[in-house]
């Protein structure tokens, strides 16, 4: 550990481990709790700390086939290191079927494209725990800004599955004090100038210093697409 804590920082550490051995503690068969990782700073952070107490929690990746080579070769070297339980979860088309079936999708219907390859895959394994945990953050986007700490979420075909976002008060600085605190390696693609990392083809650098997410589907403003999809619930069935 290199990095020297500010007490603040310590608490909402603390407050983070005490929401996650309350979860454990409230869902305490194995299978019960899932986590969601991108491989981006805050998942790993959290990662990391609910490993400490529940080293076989299943982590899940959402493997597009669209991400940087960075993030795969870094995603590898993490689980290696830590031994993540990770569920590698793939879209049930590969990229080459998918291109040749619907052409560039992320050119021309992105929202499409992350349903097929982000929102299903997801939705479906997620659909086998009682909790998700999530590594959210308030501070991350404006459609984040009502973000709950814990609130249930309903998948399509009406199941539900609780949500946790123990990091959802935490800004950026925090984020990166305690990943240096804890020895933690980063993405190394945050040192070329990204500040939210997703698929290679929706992801470019910051346009705007004061939104970390602006990168993000920078070429379709146009549809004013901010979010895949993955954090916004199924809508009520029809009577
Ligand atoms: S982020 Fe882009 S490439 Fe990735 S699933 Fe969504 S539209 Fe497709």
């Amino acid at each position: 550990m290199s990095e020297t804590l500010t007490k603040e920082l310590s608490e909402k550490i603390e407050r983070v481990k005490a929401y996650l051995a309350q979860a454990f503690a409230d869902a305490p068969g194995a299978a019960d709790v899932c986590l969601t990782c991108s491989f981006q700073a805050e998942d790993v952070l959290l990662l990391k700390l609910a490993m400490e107490l529940r080293p076989e929690i299943p982590t899940l990746f959402l493997d597009t086939g669209y991400h940087f080579a960075e993030t795969y070769a870094y995603r590898d070297e993490i689980t290696k290191a830590w031994g993540v339980k990770l569920k590698n979860l793939l879209p049930a088309k590969t990229v080459a079927e998918q291109e040749s079936e619907f052409g560039i999708l992320y050119q021309t219907a992105p929202d499409r494209c992350c349903g097929m390859r982000k929102v299903e895959p997801l939705f479906k394994a997620v659909a086998q725990y009682k909790v998700w945990i999530t590594g959210l953050r308030r501070e991350q986007a404006k459609t984040r800004a009502a973000l709950e700490e814990v609130a249930p979420f309903t998948l399509p075909g009406g199941a539900q599955v609780l949500k946790l976002s123990p990091l959802a008060d935490w800004t950026t600085k925090d984020v990166w004090y305690a990943c240096r605190h804890y020895g933690i390696p980063l993405l190394p693609l945050y040192e070329k100038g990204y500040s939210s990392i997703g698929c290679e083809p929706c992801t470019s650098l910051p346009t705007d210093p004061n939104d970390p997410r602006s990168g993000r589907w920078a070429g379709n403003k146009a549809g004013h697409k901010v979010e895949c999809g993955i954090h916004i619930e199924a809508a009520p069935a029809e009577p």
